[in-house]
Order: structure tokens, then C-alpha cells, then sequence
């Protein structure tokens, strides 16, 4: 028979294989030998108090045959005689799971990317890395699998309600993801295994008779009579197309002063903007773990989520990767931008993780009229991409060039006071001290510095190391790609752009996705959107 149980388990009791089904065996009242296998359903780390437990819901074999986990399965039929035919523009996880969905259900969709292959991709980044040269069409941002493939590949998301998480989860592991994921309370993915799972996904595209084209960066829109007929290409191509995803990620800022230009609806939005921080993971694990040591291999490296409201506005970790590398996140020469990822295993002395204040278009006009030196058009749609790009340049001027980034110890952030060393640290392409309040505005640094000092307290000492606020760590500056700075707007039940029927904004350059799973999600929402419409 089959037994669905739940199992709370010291570290050391589901170390081993042996432990954890001598542990099923206890519970569901048999010997060990009656035990021929088990499912994980779900598996969660529960270390607020002293003693760590690890929580699993089990499905236990007992006492007959075990059989391997049955995965989800998808049909993706030939759709190169396709009657319609959906121009993507974007390769990001919203295009590429918006490309599938269609498969799916018998449309063509064609990719169009402004970026390279991954293979092609990494070449780019590890001149970046180390050289500190920047290709503008291929980095952290742009190229195959967008933002997602060189990501941490955290793949949790609060957004459950916008569509079928399962599924997303279901259809990486159908793409080469470990299954762990499926039953992980945080799953991940790790950057040294994402780029294989995104070409796995485009050689099914093609396989299928659909279409992925590299280094085709959309410049232009032919719209007819509040209808799109075609994309141009800055090589000179045209692409015509039935429909027309929008998915072009939220640093495509040539897209958004298109669609201004254009005047094709945009609007301001929200965001937030701060820093990275790095701590020694060593000191996060005493932190999180007490002395329970995750170098025995019993409890993975630890992570935290924080957050606390200053003044009405929420400061936040953001995207925490344990054991992870600051990457340079830019897309152009003059601007510095770092977001984190991780490898797999999580196996990096360092823990990072942005940590970032929500910033509303009131802060910004604020900040314009304190600081008198820019008078912007408040009402520009673009008014939050250019604040974003303006930090951004500061940023990399502090810097000195080549994406060293400004840093400055954490206690010294709070005492104004500069850094007189630097902490090692991952970020490839170097660090420089330098005082962060003359990178930040006002507003963003003063309330970065109470809420880091309130961390302090809600992650304190054990061990005799210290508690998270501590000069052990550095900031380093600046996290400003979030979310997207602009919303494209969509008809709430068509999904399409009010003025357009045929365009279909997507993803977390449309302001409608924060993350891998929701963008992905969206992709799956959009295509459908089209597949309903079209009827
Ligand atoms: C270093 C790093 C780590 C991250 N870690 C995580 C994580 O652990 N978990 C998580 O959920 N999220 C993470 N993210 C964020 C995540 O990658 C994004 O939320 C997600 O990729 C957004 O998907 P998208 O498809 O909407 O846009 P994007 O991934 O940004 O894709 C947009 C694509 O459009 C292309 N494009 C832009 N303009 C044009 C044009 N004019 N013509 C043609 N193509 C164009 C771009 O090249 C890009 O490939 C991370 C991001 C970075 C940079």
C-alpha cells in the first residue's frame, strides 16, 4: 500500500537515506524492511527556534513495489503549418513560455531576440567579469532566456493567483530541472544549470516548427488602423506577424521610449532601489542555524528574508542568494547596476542579497524639487526610467569606471563615514570605497539606514559572531533593475493594449511580472489570451 505521512526530522535523521526510512518505518508502524520507497511531496526548513527541524510530507510504498515519480506530461505538436503566426519579441522566461503554451495549442510563435545564444552569451559576461567591457545587446539582461539564464533561478513566487505554478515548475523539470524542485518550499535552480534547461526549450521551439531568432533587436512598429502588421529590425528585417507579444523585460528602455514616441499609452511606475549587501556566509549560518553546521552537509547554506517600513515605505532584502556571486547587471556603458545569483550548490563563502526601498513617482518629484538641479517633466511616463538611469550613472562614475562598483562597509553607511578597507567580496569586476550618500538620493539612503540598524536586532548574535548589522558586511551600490519602472497597459479581460488589438504587452517590462515563475506565467496567460481571441 501506499502511505501519504508527514515527518518532523532533526537534520542528522534525513541525512541518509537509511535514516529517513527508518524514520517513515516509526511512524507508520512497520519495520524498515517493509519500506520499498518513498515520494517527497514537500519539504520546508523550519529554524526559528533553537533546535532545527526539517518538515517533509512523505509518500511512503510499504510492502509493495516502488515506482519512479510520474511526471507531468505535454504534448508539443508540429506547428510549422500553422494558419497564424505570433511574433515574440523577447526570448525572456515570459517569450519563451508564452512560445510553448502556443505550441501547445497548434500556434506558431517566432522569437525575436535582441541578444546571443547562452553558449555565445557567456563569452559576453566573462569579458564583463573581468575585462569590465559591456556588450549592450548581450549581459545579465539580454540574450537567450533573458534575465532568467544567467539568474539565481529562485523559482518562488507570492504571485500563486496569476496562473498555475505547478505547471511552470512541472514544465522545467520537463526541460531538465532536478524534481527537487517540485517539492521544495524554495526551489532553485542554480545559474551553472539554467543555460542547458533554456536551450533544451529552444530546441523543442524549433523542433516543433517555431522559430528563434538571435541578435534581431525589434527597433520599430508598422501599425495600420489600430493594428500591428509588422516589427523592423535594427539589421533592416521586418517580421509580420497576426499577433505580437510584448515581452521585452524591464531594461529594454529603447522599447519604452518607442512606445512614447509612438504615443502608444505608457505610464510611471513604482519601483525599488538600494544596494546589494554582502555578509560572510559563515556568519549568516550562525545567525540562522545557531551551531547546527550546514558544512556537514545537513542543512543548506542559510538564507533570510527581511523587511521593515520607515516612514511609510517598505525596506526590503530582495532576491537573497546564500553562497552566491554579486553580478554586474548593467546593459550599457556608464550605468552600474548589480543583482545576485548562485550556483546549485550553493557552495560561495558569501551570502548577498538586495536590499531596497519601494520608490513611488511622489519621492522622485519630491526629490526633483529639494534637489533644484533637474526640472523633468513630471508627467512623463518615463519620468521613474530616468530617475532609475540617473542613479545608475552616478553609481558607475563613483565606481571610476569599467563596473568597479562603489562600496562601503555597513556600519560606516550609517556613520557617513568612509570605509577606510574593503571586506573581500564576490563582485567580479572589483570594488572601490566611496561614500554611498553620494551615490543614493536622500531619501533612499536615510531610510536604508534605520532599517539596517532594525535588522541588527532581528537577526542577532549567536556563536559570539556577530549580529547581520556589523562592518563585517558591505554595500554595494546600486540594485535598481526590480521591477520595471514603466507599465504598458493591457484590457483587463483581452489582455491586449487598449489602442492596439494585436499587441499584447507581457511579462515584467509590462509591469506584470516580478520574477521567473510569474513571468513565465504570464507568458502561459498571454498566449492563451491570443488562442481565445482568435476564435
Ligand atoms: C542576476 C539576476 C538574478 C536573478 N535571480 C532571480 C531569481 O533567482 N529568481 C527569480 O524569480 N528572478 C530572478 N531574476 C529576475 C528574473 O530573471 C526576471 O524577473 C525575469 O527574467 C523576467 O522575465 P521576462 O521574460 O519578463 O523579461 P526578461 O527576462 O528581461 O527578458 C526580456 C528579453 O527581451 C529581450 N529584448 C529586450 N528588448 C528587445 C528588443 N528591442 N528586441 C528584441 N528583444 C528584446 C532581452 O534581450 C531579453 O532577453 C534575476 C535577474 C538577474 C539579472
Amino acid at each position: 500500500m501506499q502511505q501519504k505521512i508527514s515527518l518532523k526530522l532533526l537534520p542528522s535523521q534525513a541525512a541518509t537515506d537509511k535514516a529517513f526510512i527508518e524514520n517513515i518505518a516509526k511512524t507508520t508502524g512497520n519495520k524498515a524492511s517493509e519500506i520499498t520507497g518513498y515520494h517527497i511531496l514537500k519539504k520546508s526548513i523550519d529554524a526559528r527556534a533553537k533546535i532545527i527541524w526539517i518538515n517533509f510530507t512523505v509518500n511512503a510504498f510499504i510492502n509493495e513495489p516502488f515506482h519512479k515519480r510520474i511526471f507531468q506530461e505535454f504534448d508539443f505538436p508540429d506547428v510549422s503549418a500553422a494558419a497564424k503566426k505570433v511574433i515574440i519579441i523577447g526570448g525572456g522566461p515570459a517569450g519563451i513560455f508564452a512560445a510553448l503554451q502556443l505550441i501547445e495549442q497548434g500556434l506558431k510563435p517566432v522569437i525575436l531576440e535582441r541578444g546571443k545564444d547562452v553558449r555565445a552569451r557567456r563569452r559576453d559576461l566573462a569579458a564583463l567579469n573581468r575585462e569590465g567591457i559591456i556588450n549592450a545587446e548581450s549581459n545579465y539582461c539580454f540574450g537567450e532566456g533573458g534575465a532568467g539564464t544567467y539568474s539565481d533561478g529562485k523559482l518562488y513566487t507570492r504571485s500563486t493567483k496569476r496562473g498555475d505554478v505547478n505547471r511552470i515548475l512541472n514544465l522545467f523539470v520537463h526541460f531538465g530541472a532536478d524534481e527537487n524542485i517540485l517539492y521544495d518550499a524554495h526551489p532553485h535552480i542554480g545559474t551553472n544549470k539554467l543555460p542547458a534547461i533554456v536551450t533544451s526549450m529552444r530546441t523543442r521551439i524549433l523542433d516543433c516548427g517555431g522559430e528563434f531568432h538571435f541578435e534581431k533587436k525589434v527597433s520599430d512598429f508598422v501599425i495600420v488602423k489600430s493594428e500591428m502588421k509588422e516589427v523592423k529590425t535594427s539589421d533592416g528585417d521586418s517580421f509580420p506577424g497576426d499577433f505580437f507579444i510584448l515581452a521585452t523585460g524591464h531594461s529594454a528602455r529603447d522599447i519604452f521610449s518607442l512606445l512614447n514616441k509612438k504615443n502608444i499609452e505608457i505610464s510611471a511606475k513604482g519601483f525599488a532601489l538600494g544596494v546589494r549587501v554582502e555578509h560572510p556566509q559563515e556568519l549568516i549560518n550562525s545567525i540562522q542555524y545557531g551551531s547546527n553546521n550546514p558544512a556537514e552537509n545537513l542543512l543548506p547554506p542559510a538564507s533570510y528574508s527581511l523587511v521593515e517600513q520607515v516612514e511609510g515605505r517598505g525596506v526590503f532584502s530582495f532576491c537573497m542568494c546564500p553562497g552566491g556571486i554579486i553580478a554586474p547587471a548593467s546593459t550599457n556603458e556608464d550605468e552600474l547596476v548589480v543583482n545576485g545569483w548562485s550556483p546549485s550548490k550553493r557552495n560561495n563563502p558569501y551570502a548577498n542579497s538586495g536590499m531596497v526601498v519601494q520608490v513611488e513617482k511622489d519621492d522622485v518629484i519630491k526629490y526633483y524639487l529639494q534637489s533644484k538641479k533637474d526640472t523633468p517633466d513630471f508627467n512623463s511616463p518615463l519620468l521613474m526610467m530616468n530617475f532609475q538611469k540617473k542613479v545608475e550613472e552616478k553609481s558607475f562614475n563613483a565606481g571610476g569606471g569599467m563596473f568597479v562598483a562603489p562600496a562601503q562597509r555597513m556600519v560606516d553607511f550609517t556613520e557617513d563615514k568612509v570605509s577606510g578597507s574593503l571586506p573581500g567580496c564576490s563582485y567580479l569586476p572589483g570594488i572601490r570605497s566611496a561614500l554611498l550618500k553620494d551615490v543614493l538620493p536622500g531619501f533612499i539612503n536615510d531610510k536604508l539606514k534605520t532599517a539596517l540598524k532594525a535588522f541588527g536586532k532581528k537577526m542577532p548574535a549567536r556563536n559570539k559572531l556577530t549580529n547581520y548589522f556589523t562592518n563585517e558586511a558591505v554595500l554595494v551600490a546600486t540594485e535598481s533593475r526590480t521591477s520595471s519602472p514603466v507599465r504598458i497597459p493591457r484590457d483587463e479581460a483581452f489582455l491586449n493594449h487598449p489602442q492596439i488589438k494585436n499587441l499584447f504587452p507581457c511579462g515584467e517590462g509590462a509591469g506584470y511580472a516580478g520574477g521567473i515563475v510569474s513571468a513565465a506565467m504570464d507568458g502561459e496567460r498571454v498566449a492563451m489570451a491570443i488562442v481565445t481571441n482568435r476564435k
